[in-house]
């Protein structure tokens, strides 16, 4: 006799490839709708599975791990894993997957495409000419940005996001600073960048680009004071999470020309409310969280994610993993 066949969970429709691979493996069940499980209805699914690929959108809390009796693995679709209370499930024994490194150049060519758009006015100057404001053929004095090329770009959070704004910089003739929890002395040999402090990237960049995860350290890393500290010319990117920005300095530090403009693709919260006050800011260029959101990077994390998926129900090891010293515990 067989056994019989794990159960898996997926919170959202992916790739039909990503499927493919889940349903060879398992007996699966997709949720189809554009919004996500209420969180009631994510701790049913979750009871009766043996695995679940969820997104930054599924709040994978204690009490929902609780309540997942025969759960193995949570495999996220994305790096960030701040959704997930990834320190219980190591208690419990549940493997948590996640997407890193297939959609670190995608997120960084987001980041770059705020960093360029911010220093030339790209969205701002677009809106004004689709609101039929382009009057003059042309004027020496208009629409003057800032110089891209030649500047200084600092990076907080050396990983593989980081490393990919630090190649890009270096096609741009950037001089790159970049503060990390670690030292890489890879990356200084590599690109030239140069470790430095905090406060001091902070007062020398002309851009100051986010690639830190959301953790309790993280949250609000920039905030007033970090604000205080940037030139006045000085322009922030923020392609990690949303709170790691206190976003109502954000708006007070762009209001009052602390700093000379923004470029986010996150927000606190997701989405952001149509009433927010920094959406009524020129000096603020925002996306929708598309960090990741090109075809072939978004296919390659979905396959990831089918992967760890199955490797999770199968026992085995998970190609990606953000609790890996669980392993020896579980014989694997
Ligand atoms: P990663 O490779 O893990 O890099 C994160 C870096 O931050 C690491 O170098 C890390 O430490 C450093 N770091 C962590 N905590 C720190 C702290 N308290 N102070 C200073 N440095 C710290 O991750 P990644 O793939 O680059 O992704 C980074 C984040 O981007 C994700 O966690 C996610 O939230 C976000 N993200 C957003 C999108 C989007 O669509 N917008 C897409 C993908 C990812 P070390 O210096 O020790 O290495």
């Amino acid at each position: 006799m067989t056994s019989p066949r794990s159960r898996v969970f997926v919170t959202r429709r992916i790739f039909p490839e990503a499927e493919d691979l889940i349903s060879d493996a398992a007996e699966m069940e997709v949720w189809p709708d554009e919004s996500p499980p209420s969180p009631e209805m994510l701790r049913e699914k979750i009871a009766g599975v043996d695995g679940v690929l969820t997104n930054i959108m599924d709040r994978v809390d204690a009490g929902l791990l609780q309540a997942a009796g025969r759960l193995k693995v949570v495999s996220q679709l994305g790096v960030g894993v701040d959704n997930v209370d990834v320190a219980e499930a190591t208690q419990r024994g549940v493997l948590v997957g996640n997407t890193p490194g297939v959609l670190a150049k995608a997120t960084a060519d987001i980041g770059f495409a705020l960093l360029m758009s911010a220093a030339r006015r790209v969205g701002e100057s677009e809106r004004w000419l689709r609101g039929g404001n382009w009057r003059i053929q042309y004027h020496p004095m208009f629409w003057l940005g800032q110089d891209i090329h030649g500047s200084t770009l600092g990076i907080i959070g050396m990983g593989q996001i980081g490393l990919e704004m630090a190649r890009r910089a270096r096609g741009f003739d950037m001089r790159v600073l970049y503060y990390s929890r670690t030292r890489k002395p890879d990356v200084e040999a590599e690109l030239s960048t140069e470790f430095v402090g905090l406060d001091r990237l902070l007062a020398e960049s002309d851009f100051v680009s986010l690639h830190v995860p959301l953790t309790p350290e993280t949250r609000h890393f920039i905030g007033e004071q970090e604000l205080r500290q940037m030139k006045p010319s000085a322009i922030l990117i923020n392609v990690a999470r949303g709170a790691v920005v206190d976003q109502t300095a954000l708006y007070s530090a762009l209001k009052d020309g602390l700093i000379r403009a923004a470029g986010i693709d996150v927000t606190d919260p997701e989405p952001i409310p149509t009433g927010d006050p920094l959406l009524t800011l020129d000096n603020l260029v925002v996306t929708p969280h598309i960090g990741s959101a090109s075809m072939d990077a978004r296919r390659e994390t979905c396959l990831l994610a089918a992967r760890n998926l199955v490797a999770g129900i199968e026992g085995r090891r998970l190609d990606a993993c953000a609790n890996p010293q669980i392993y020896n515990a579980l014989g694997i």
